[in-house]
């Protein structure tokens, strides 16, 4: 058998010059997606082991945002008081990711990192407007989420980059903010459909919309027909038209888990509650 090296660096400095020395070592945090096809991948020549790394996983929320570090657990994440409060569509992807043992040991950076597009926290970063802190050697950059997916399991994270932080704007007073997972069940289900919005109301009718699916595409997608269709609506309208602008704006797969047909049908009544269900 092969030997392969390991290094746990105790910060993200030493973090990102061993990623600088040795781009090709495999970027482990909880092992939750890394482990499930270990015996089936070849194994790496060397594992940079971030897992509950200090200071990693610290979560810092204000009145304008809340910095997630990337190690940051779900059950971190689900029962931060904050986020609770303000971000509460994360919280609520949090604790329908696996179960319990899953979300004690998976990461955010993890989900961001491995990028499915059946990652249930994906588009809770698209519909928050997220941003990313890319850390390497070379400095630090800063990249909205809504750029970081460039195809099916491809990311902007060039291969000297660790993913340091995910920072969410606090949602104005008048928005409101949704989530939901269609699933075969509550806990252990691979997503059929799931998807976040953040709806802006002025005067009772929709200002503005970031409307985000995941599942239903080669990536977490902006379903940008949608946002453009409701605006100037009420949410019953808004709701109709949501619906209608979505009928062209996907074309999901037929797999094991779903007929393309099926999630077709639930991504339509998702994003129709999701204006519907808005003031209630
Ligand atoms: C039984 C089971 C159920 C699951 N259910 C769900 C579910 O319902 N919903 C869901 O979305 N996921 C689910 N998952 C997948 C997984 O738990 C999540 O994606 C989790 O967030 C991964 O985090 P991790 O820390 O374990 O990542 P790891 O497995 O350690 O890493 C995943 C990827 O991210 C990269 N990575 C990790 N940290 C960083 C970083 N800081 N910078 C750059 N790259 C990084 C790794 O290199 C790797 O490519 C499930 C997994 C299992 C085994």
């Amino acid at each position: 058998m092969r030997s392969t090296d390991y290094a746990r660096p105790r910060e993200l400095r030493e973090a990102v010059e061993l990623r600088a020395a040795h781009p090709e070592w495999m970027l482990l945090a909880g092992g939750t997606d890394l482990m499930v096809n270990a015996n089936h991948r070849p194994v790496p020549a060397g594992i940079i082991d971030l897992w509950r790394m200090p200071g990693a996983g610290t979560i810092t929320a204000t009145d304008a945002q809340v910095k997630i570090g990337a190690g940051a657990t779900w059950f971190e994440v689900e029962t931060h008081p904050a986020i609770l409060a303000t971000w509460a569509p994360l919280a609520a992807a949090a604790r329908e990711i696996g179960a319990l043992q899953i979300q004690a040991r998976g990461t955010i950076g993890g989900n961001v990192g491995n990028s499915s597009p059946v990652g249930d926290s994906l588009p809770v970063l698209l519909a928050l407007d997220a941003e990313l802190e890319l850390a390497s050697v070379r400095g630090t950059r800063y990249v909205p989420y809504r750029e970081f997916c460039t195809g099916y399991r491809k990311t902007a994270l060039a291969a000297d980059e660790i993913i340091a932080t995910v920072t969410i704007p606090a949602p104005t007073k008048a928005t409101r903010t949704t989530w939901r997972k269609v699933g075969t069940r509550r806990a252990q289900s691979i997503s059929k459909v799931m998807g976040a919005a953040a709806i802006e109301l002025d005067g009772g009718v929709v200002k503005s919309a970031r409307v985000a699916l995941g599942a239903v595409a080669d990536r977490p997608i902006r379903i940008a027909a949608i946002e453009s269709a409701v605006v100037g609506l009420s949410p019953e309208k808004a709701a109709e038209a949501a619906r209608t602008a979505l009928r062209t704006a996907i074309k999901p797969i037929d797999d094991v888990r779903s007929s393309a047909a099926y999630r077709h049908e639930v991504a339509e009544n998702l994003v129709a509650r999701f204006f519907s269900g808005i003031l209630s």
